[in-house]
């Protein structure tokens, strides 16, 4: 048995070794390393997988929500809502350009946005909501689109762990994760759903005006050489990465399903253990798991992950400390009171190893070993 890892980039290499050399020899030829042809036929690639009209690709995906930001003219004391239980990115941003972030619990069962905790949090102030599609799913969006119509804000959707998710409206029409509001931001790091081999990120949008900013901003603020119409920023996806994209996008969709069957196979096996709590799944959206997370009940996380990693098993806590506690953000002032959920989810949750090249012997194994410990 291969050994386990959270995430195996290695096999999946091996599997399309030949095309991903060949792509990035091509570049290497063409010497055409800061956007080359082969990262506008990425963007087109991925705009017609997402099926939309827009794709500008960026650094990563912390700058794609900074850009998206920029471009959406938010100000300093404009407040930008978004969710306490997320990777820090998402409020680093907000906090850098001078902006005032608002943190608001999540819903015990998805770990996505809680909404009522959202409509409760808006003010005069509030310009924008950056809903987090957190591990793999979908957070309601039908519910924030609406709330942000009504109070006129921006909806900037960070999608890093959710490309290729796909989101069904009430009225049957499903959408791709990073394409139903204003702008879409994701991240090709490495280990994400779609990663490249170093760092990269991009950001979606419909609207060809903020379309043409993002494009000016991520390029120093400039349409014409030299000519600054923006203060923009140096964040670009750089060819090689764009052409090992290119192969990859091809196999997303494989990639989708070979995550999905793994975490089918963990859910029909603790699906009947009381001490183990599966990921529950929100009817208007499908799981592109990119972390399995298990909520632990009277098991002691620490003592099954030592367990687990004595037998050759990796195991993570994604987040192990709400946002509103971070030491960074101290000055913010969170009321640990206005956070009960995510506080508790950072106490409990463990994920599992999830990846495109899990085999039914290592799956199996795991279960075993998780089943082991807790009988
Ligand atoms: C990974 C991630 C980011 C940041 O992406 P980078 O490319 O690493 O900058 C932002 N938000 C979430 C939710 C992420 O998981």
């Amino acid at each position: 048995m291969e050994q386990i890892q959270m995430v195996d980039l290695k096999s999946q290499y091996y599997k399309i070794k030949d095309e991903i050399n060949t792509a990035i020899n091509s570049v290497i030829e063409s010497n055409q390393f800061i956007k080359g042809p082969i990262v506008k036929e990425f963007e087109k690639n991925l705009a017609k997988y997402l099926n939309i009209k827009h794709v500008v690709s960026c650094g990563n995906g912390t700058d794609a929500l900074q850009i998206a930001m920029m471009a959406l003219g938010l100000k300093p004391g404009d407040e930008v809502i978004t969710a306490d239980f997320t990777f820090i990115a998402t409020v680093e941003v907000i906090a850098l350009l001078g902006l005032t972030p608002v943190l608001v619990d999540v819903e015990r069962d998805t770990f996505n946005m809680n909404i009522e905790a959202l409509r409760k949090a808006i003010t005069p102030k509030t310009k924008a909501i950056v809903p987090v599609h957190l591990f793999g799913q979908c957070t309601n969006m039908e519910e924030i689109l609406e709330i942000a119509k009504a109070n006129d804000l921006y909806v900037i959707e960070d999608t890093a762990q959710a490309i290729g998710a796909d989101y069904t409206f009430k009225n049957g029409i499903s959408k791709k994760a990073g394409t139903m509001g204003t702008i879409g931001c994701t991240s090709f790091f490495p280990s994400k759903n779609l990663g490249a081999y170093g760092d990269g990120g991009a950001l979606f949008t419909k609207d060809d005006e903020i379309a043409e900013k993002l494009r000016s901003i991520v390029n120093h603020g400039m349409k014409v050489r030299y000519y600054h119409d923006y203060i923009g920023v140096n964040s670009r996806l750089d060819s090689i990465q764009a052409a090992i994209l290119n192969v990859k996008l091809k196999y997303l969709d494989q990639y989708k399903a070979n995550r999905q069957a793994a975490a089918k196979y963990y859910n029909d096996s603790f699906s009947k253990l009381n001490n183990i709590e599966i990921p529950v799944v929100s009817s208007f959206t499908n799981h592109v798991f990119h972390q399995y997370t298990l909520k632990l009940k009277d098991i002691n996380r620490e003592k099954i992950q030592d367990y687990l990693k004595r037998k050759g098993i990796p195991s993570m806590v994604y987040y192990p400390v709400p946002l509103h506690k971070q030491k960074a953000f101290h000055n913010y002032s969170f009321k640990d009171d206005n956070y009960p959920v995510t506080n508790e989810l950072s106490d409990i949750v463990l994920s599992l190893p999830i990846h495109t090249e899990m085999s039914e012997e290592q799956l199996e194994y795991i279960v075993k070993c998780v089943k082991e410990f807790i009988s």
